[in-house]
């Protein structure tokens, strides 16, 4: 082999970008000369978009056959360290040994991570469903208060952001807190947004649905507040009010990865990597990125892609496309997919779905929630196939899911 691609995380898209990138390869008949490897700490693909479902221990996928399948070389490691100039990664892994690995290209998928700003308590006392493990915790924290004695604060579950995430969290907690607790308890589950409307970045059209939902699944809202501390029975916003919750869910936004602050080039507020059309960091050499980690313009309207699977998936394929053709000189492909839609889960009420970045309301309640059934169980799998299947499904043309 003399040239090395290496991809760094396995989630949606270091996934795609991988099988991508083997598919090139094999369309060239250059399986021999280029090594694709792919370096995660497990070789699982996390369904974080699930992680606020009930049994959250479920939603790990293992995809060593796959990558196995589609000949790309599994590397456990949590890389710690690029370094740009002799085009080496460091890792550690699960055994706690230093490894050092070589890359003539690097695909940067490594995600995004719950920020956590520097509220009092917020480290020790609130849960997240950012992560599995976060999500794991806070099902064995639920499942825990049911051998507790009734109170207020028992069974009182706070969710802190009203943005996606905290909406998802919210509208399923009171199905989650009526199987741990049973029917006869009382629960209060509490949506708190620092901004005077609920999900002030999701826009007008899908608010009133969003409304109807919450109310309808006996969601309080507590808006224009921030919660300016937390300890270990509830939380106190800026006006002062009071809430005695003994789980504090928060869902405050999100973040790049940190590798992304490791490659000296330019990055948005959310510390993403500014990549080109084909997917490069602009102005590091041999760098490509994709997902959370980066950040690409969808369209010629200047929209910029989300922090979502959508996004992920798509930007996964084309990054993997062009990763392997500029090993190999050939010519790369141009991102794009201006076609946006949301899928948002609503818990027992149903979900709302959208079309466009205006957001247009298209589809509500039952028929939107076996969307996004459909979409959550079957369409951000990866799928279990043969070599052909498997790279056929990695083609850039493929469109993309919700
Ligand atoms: C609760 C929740 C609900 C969501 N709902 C939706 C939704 O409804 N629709 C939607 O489109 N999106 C949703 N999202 C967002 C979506 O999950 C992300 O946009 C998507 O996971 C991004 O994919 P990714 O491949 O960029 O990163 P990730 O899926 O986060 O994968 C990152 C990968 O990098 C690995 N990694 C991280 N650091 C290192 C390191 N140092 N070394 C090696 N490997 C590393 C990780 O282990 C992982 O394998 C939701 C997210 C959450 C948390």
């Amino acid at each position: 082999m003399s040239k090395k691609i290496l991809i760094v995380g396995s989630g949606f898209a270091g996934f795609w970008g991988a099988l991508g990138a083997a598919r090139v390869l094999a369309n060239e008949g250059r399986t021999a000369d280029v090594e694709i490897a792919l370096v995660s700490p497990e070789p699982i693909l996390y369904m974080r978009p699930r992680l606020h479902e009930t049994e959250p221990e479920r939603m790990g996928t293992p995809i060593a056959a796959q990558l196995e399948e589609a000949g790309v070389r599994y590397i456990q490691g949590t890389v710690e360290c690029i370094n740009e100039q002799d085009r080496r990664v460091e890792a550690v892994t699960a055994a706690g040994e230093r490894i050092g690995i070589d890359y003539d290209r690097l695909l940067l998928t490594t995600g995004s991570r719950m920020f956590r700003p520097d509220v009092p308590g917020l480290r020790e006392h609130a849960f997240s469903v950012d992560q599995y493990d976060e999500a794991v915790a806070l099902d064995e924290h639920l499942k825990g208060l049911a051998s507790r004695a009734s109170s207020a604060a028992r069974n009182t579950v706070a969710v802190v952001g009203g943005g996606f995430t905290g909406i998802e969290v919210a509208s399923e907690m009171p199905s989650r807190l009526r199987e741990i607790f049973g029917e006869e308890v009382a629960c209060r589950v509490l949506l708190i947004e620092r901004s005077p409307l609920i999900g002030p970045e999701l826009g007008a059209g899908p608010r009133p649905v969003i409304e109807e939902a919450l109310d309808s699944l006996g969601v309080e809202r507590l808006h224009g507040s921030a919660v300016v501390s937390l300890d270990d029975n509830g939380l106190t916003t800026a006006d002062g009010t009071r809430v005695d919750a003994m789980t504090i869910v928060w869902t405050g936004g999100v973040r790049a990865s940190a590798l992304a602050g490791q490659i000296g080039a330019q990055r948005d507020h959310l510390g993403r990597l500014q990549v080109t059309a084909d997917m490069r960091v602009n102005g590091a050499a041999g760098i490509f990125a994709a997902g959370d980690v980066a950040v690409a313009a969808t369209d010629e309207q200047g929209n910029q892609t989300m922090m979502a699977c959508q996004h992920a998936i798509d930007m996964g394929r084309y990054a993997g496309h062009n990763v392997a053709a500029d090993v190999l000189g050939l010519p790369t492909i141009p991102y794009r997919q201006p076609f946006y839609v949301t899928c948002l889960d609503l818990g027992a009420w149903g979900a709302v779905y959208t079309e466009g970045w205006e957001r247009n309301v298209k589809m509500l309640g039952a028929k939107a929630k076996a969307l996004k059934t459909r979409i959550n169980t079957e369409w951000i799998y990866p799928p279990r196939a043969d070599r052909a299947t498997l790279l056929d499904a990695a083609d850039w043309r493929n469109s993309a899911v919700a």
